[in-house]
């Protein structure tokens, strides 16, 4: 039987000019690894949803991206996460947001979808059921990041919000790129029993107002599974992919419509949401194992792998 993973770090103004030669390396190797944490996972007959988890704890530990350790700053000067899971075995979901100093958030989700009874807790809530569930925390120290840091304060004293990827407000009105190309993470797995999951983890927008919340966390706009038809996870501006239900508008076409899984990707990235100026991408999976990376923006971080062996990371168009 055959397995399929695709992973993302995150869409956005990624192009050769803001990348020198270690810093390709260094993403070369951060998706190849959380490739490699998945891939051990599905090829031992595991599940795609575990493998999700593990694709993306390995992005959350690693400070380059958007997610867990690499998280960026609100205007609070906090950072504020949010991360979702689906299993699109049975439609379970969950999902948390705003949670504040959770190592992994993409495993409290799981726990959320697990063993709550619910789909979506936030704040003080998702906390308190953190420290009931025995998820691991971090310090402050953890999850403070230099680089992450010094975004903030460019435009902490403006009303500015900052896509990690893109300077932008969300009246549109452009702020300087600060150059720096980091992003929210995702994956999407269908193993080797014909089952398929989707998760993403994210920090959000820098400078984001408090208890803001993104498409990420959001089950059907920014990340969705069902066998039935495919699993996504995306990444992007946030505001747009919430307005979109970007990932079940995908999975409606197909259901509904009859599109393939790289037609239905296609409409809605390249004309749905580029008629709304969304810029992002995302990567999606159906229980066959087909799978797409699509974007609409310069690049997107992005990696595969499969059963026959083959294995990519790719940054740019
Ligand atoms: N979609 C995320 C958000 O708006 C950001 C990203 O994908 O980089 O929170």
């Amino acid at each position: 039987m055959s397995y399929t993973l695709v992973i993302h770090g995150g869409a956005g103004n990624i192009t050769p000019a803001i990348m020198n030669a270690t810093q390709e390396a260094e993403y070369t190797a951060a998706l190849h690894e959380s490739l490699k944490a998945g891939n051990s996972i599905l090829k031992n007959g595991g599940t795609a949803t575990d493998a999700v988890i593990a694709a993306i704890c390995s992005m959350e530990d690693n400070p380059l991206f958007n997610a867990g350790r690499g998280a960026v700053f609100t205007k609070k000067g906090l950072n504020e996460m949010d991360a979702a899971i689906m299993d699109g075995s049975n439609l379970a979901a969950g999902a948390v947001a705003g949670v504040r100093n959770i190592k992994n958030p993409i495993r409290l989700a799981s726990e959320v979808m697990l063993h709550s009874g619910h789909v979506f807790l936030a704040n003080e809530g998702a906390s308190e059921f953190a420290l009931k569930q025995g998820v691991e925390m971090a310090t402050d120290e953890y999850l403070f990041n230099q680089s992450r840091y010094d975004q903030w304060m460019e435009i902490r004293d403006t009303d500015f919000t900052q896509l990690d990827h893109k300077g932008d407000n969300l009246k549109g009105t452009a702020v300087p790129d600060t150059g720096h190309k980091f992003g929210t993470v995702g994956a999407v797995a269908c193993d080797i029993h014909g089952n398929i999951a989707a998760g993403t983890s994210t920090g959000g927008m820098t400078n984001k107002r408090f208890n803001r919340i993104g498409d990420s966390p959001v089950i059907g706009a920014g990340t969705y599974a069902n066998n039935a038809t495919c699993a996504v996870s995306c990444t992007g501006h946030g505001e747009l992919f919430l307005r979109a239900v970007v990932a079940y508008d995908v999975s409606c076409l197909m259901e509904y419509k009859g599109l393939s899984l790289h037609d239905a990707c296609e409409v809605v990235v390249k004309d749905k949401l580029v008629k709304l100026d969304g810029e992002g991408g995302l990567i999606a999976v159906n229980a066959r194992g087909d799978y797409e990376l699509c974007f609409n923006s310069a690049g997107m971080y992005r990696g595969m792998c499969n059963s026959e062996g083959k294995e990519m990371v790719a940054f740019y168009k």
